[in-house]
């Protein structure tokens, strides 16, 4: 008998994930149990026939059953204009669904015995949160071209205030960034969240030595939230919140064991999210999950649509793309799907799910990208084969 389980939000996508989307399903998702989605494509096509508002659509009804699971997507750039023909330049949907639910995204590797990090010591998964508002990525820059008093201005409500950036005497540049406490305070709260999610503890990390206003604010606004409304949570689940300098985090985190969430502002975590993953292996075996201060979850491999793949692919030719993330995705959705809905079942069989994956690649038999960085003799399996072995293991 088939499992049962309550809806959650299915987006398709672009390319090459979206041929492994319909595999990973037909093969190892629908023979075991009774799959119910609310479907929205976020093809490409379909975001531009329907001027983005599936995509807009797609977010809400992610707040409506509070888990997603998405499949990555084309972000339309000039090049793909002309490849699809589009009416605009969309906004990338991954963007348009962050905004909508104000979420973070969390991204976190899948750790095989068979690939080794490039960092010893690291036998537990790091997750990094990145704080995805504000910063360098809304500032506002002038080149100053020969001298000038450069001035920060707030014209308040209740009046002007004035700090003096910089006299010039030459040329230079100068740079104005912003963040707002309620972002702050998301982004602290879907990290709170997220943390006690993972049974995990929670480092996050600035420059508030130096940066004694903007980073301390950001400090000060994470030890708030935990106080006032995580810090009983935290003792009971037995984690720890953990604030340090980023520079000291860096260090740490070489030396440790992983197995923490890492929160990061937003250029941080840009930086250290590359490094981490880089070092945990492959790009293939990352998944990433969009949080939002209220709770809802949404699903998805860190990377893209595999686009060299799939040009491949068209012409007929066998791939051998790396469905891990794609599962992991799919899996983590029923398994939160089935946390919230008491499912025992559902939770069950993600674990299943993600064991089988990894027993395959722990036996020997691996897409490409995989057997690229393993030392010993392994057998290199298309995607269609190496999901085959899979579902051979769930059948068991
Ligand atoms: P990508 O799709 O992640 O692929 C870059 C390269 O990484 C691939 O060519 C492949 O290398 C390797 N790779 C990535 N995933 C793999 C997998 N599952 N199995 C095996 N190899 C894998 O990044 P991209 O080529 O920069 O972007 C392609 C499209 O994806 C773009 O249109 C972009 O907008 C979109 N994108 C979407 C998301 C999202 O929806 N979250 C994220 C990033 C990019 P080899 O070719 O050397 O085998
Ligand atoms: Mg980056």
């Amino acid at each position: 008998m088939k499992i049962k389980m309550n809806p959650i939000v299915e987006m398709d996508g672009d390319e090459m994930t979206r041929v492994l989307w319909k595999m990973i399903k037909e093969e190892l998702i629908e023979p075991f149990v009774e799959l119910n989605t609310e479907y929205y494509d976020l093809s490409l096509p379909n975001r531009d026939a329907t001027d983005d508002e599936v995509t807009v659509a797609a977010a809400e009804a992610v707040k409506r059953l509070k888990v997603g699971v998405k499949c990555a997507t084309i972000t339309p750039n000039a090049q793909r204009m002309e490849e699809y023909g589009l009416k605009q330049m969309w906004k990338s949907p991954n963007a348009t669904i962050r905004a909508a639910l104000d979420g973070t995204v969390f991204r976190k590797p899948i750790i095989t015995s068979r690939i080794k990090p490039y960092v010893r010591g690291w036998t537990e998964p790091i997750t990094i949160a990145r704080h995805a508002y504000g910063d360098v990525y809304k500032a506002v820059e002038l080149r100053v071209p020969e001298g000038g008093r450069a001035e920060l201005v707030l014209s308040g409500e209740k009046g002007e205030e004035r700090r003096e950036i910089y006299t010039f005497k030459g040329p230079g540049v100068i740079q104005g960034m912003h963040n707002r406490d309620d972002s702050i305070t998301g982004f602290a709260r879907a990290c709170f969240e997220y943390a006690l999610d993972l049974g995990q503890d929670l480092w996050f990390s600035s420059k508030d030595t130096i940066s004694k206003v903007y980073d301390g604010r950001f400090r000060d606004i994470f030890e708030q939230v935990y106080q006032q409304q995580y810090k009983q949570r935290f003792e009971k689940a037995g984690i720890k919140y953990f604030y340090t300098l980023i520079d000291d985090a860096v260090a740490r985190v070489i030396r440790s064991e992983g197995g923490f969430v890492w929160a990061c502002k937003n250029y941080d975590g840009d930086v250290m999210s590359d490094m981490v993953s880089t070092a945990f292996g492959s790009l293939a075996m990352m998944t990433s999950v969009l949080v939002s201060p209220e709770g809802c979850y949404e699903y998805e491999a860190a990377h893209g649509t595999v686009t060299r793949h799939y040009y491949r692919w068209l012409k007929g030719e066998k791939t051998s793309t790396n469905p891990i993330a794609t599962i992991f995705a799919w899996s983590g959705a029923l398994r939160k799907r089935g946390e919230l809905d008491g499912s025992e079942a559902l939770r069950d069989f993600a674990g299943r799910l993600e064991k089988a994956s990894l027993a395959v690649i722990d036996e020997g038999v691996m897409t490409a990208d995989l057997a690229a960085l393993c030392t010993e003799e392994v057998k290199t399996a298309d995607s269609a084969e190496f999901i085959g072995e899979i579902r051979k293991l769930l059948e068991k």
